[in-house]
């Protein structure tokens, strides 16, 4: 009996390990997330133009397509940056069980946007669970550190989603800095509240921009450029998102 007792619970065991991941090694199994690689390496070029200035509405102000993007000092591209974390990030978050989707499907010269309207509807089409936009910021060189950009309430845009905005962005700031991201030592709690990201002013679904470092910053700068510290990156976002899921 004892010897039946135990050729059962090692068939078991064997059972166990063998069947795909249990639930409990997959958080965010059954979650739909939109990471979106801001701007595009070719979005700077000049026979893109005419794609980067067209323009909508977004509830608040008319803006354009898509932007450059900012970059270190000896030049290396906000968009490369995004691009690489983004990869990182889906990697690490397909492991916890989640479905990734990205807004971009490449970093190229010969390519561009697409507009942040449509990043944004990307977002919509796939109902995320949450999107959150990789941007690094262009700021004052002794400042350094990451932040996260809220929607204002708007009628009609944002005012559906606002709630669960607020709960990602307050999530990401806190679990970030849990895991470690350096936090912005130029903007108040790491929070700013914008009226004019279309990114977040056309999304239907909970979307946060996390400014994951000022790549003007030598300190930041150093971890932007390295294979390591763009593991980093994807790291602390993957904190935030786990936090807003728990
Ligand atoms: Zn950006």
């Amino acid at each position: 009996m004892r010897g039946i007792l135990v050729t059962l619970v090692a068939m078991g065991l064997v059972l166990f390990g063998s069947s795909t991941a249990p639930a409990f090694d997959q958080p965010l199994s059954g979650k739909t997330i939109v990471i979106d690689p801001g701007h595009q390496l070719g979005n700077g070029n000049p026979k893109f133009a005419d794609e980067m200035s067209a323009t909508k509405f977004n509830g608040a102000i008319v803006k354009s397509c898509n932007t450059t993007g900012t970059a270190t000092n000896s030049g290396f591209p906000e968009a490369t940056l995004n691009w690489r974390i983004a990869k990182q990030l889906r990697r690490l978050l397909e492991a916890q069980g989640a479905t990734v989707v990205l807004t971009r499907d490449s970093n190229s010269r010969s390519k561009w946007g697409p507009c942040v309207w449509d990043r944004a509807g990307i977002g919509n089409a796939v109902k995320a669970d949450a999107m959150v936009s990789i941007h690094a910021d262009g700021g004052p060189s002794s400042g350094r550190g990451f932040f996260v950009i809220q929607p204002v309430k708007i009628k009609g845009w944002t005012d559906d989603v606002i709630a669960v905005d607020q709960r990602l962005a307050a999530d990401m700031i806190s679990g970030m800095k849990a895991a470690g991201a350096p936090p912005s030592t130029y903007i108040a709690g790491q929070l700013m509240v914008s009226r004019e990201q279309s990114t977040l002013n056309f999304s239907d679904v909970p979307t946060v921009i996390v400014e994951v470092g000022n790549m003007r910053n030598s300190q930041d700068a150093a971890l932007m450029t390295t294979t390591a510290g763009q593991r980093d990156y994807a790291n602390w976002l993957l904190a935030g998102l786990t936090r807003f899921f728990r």
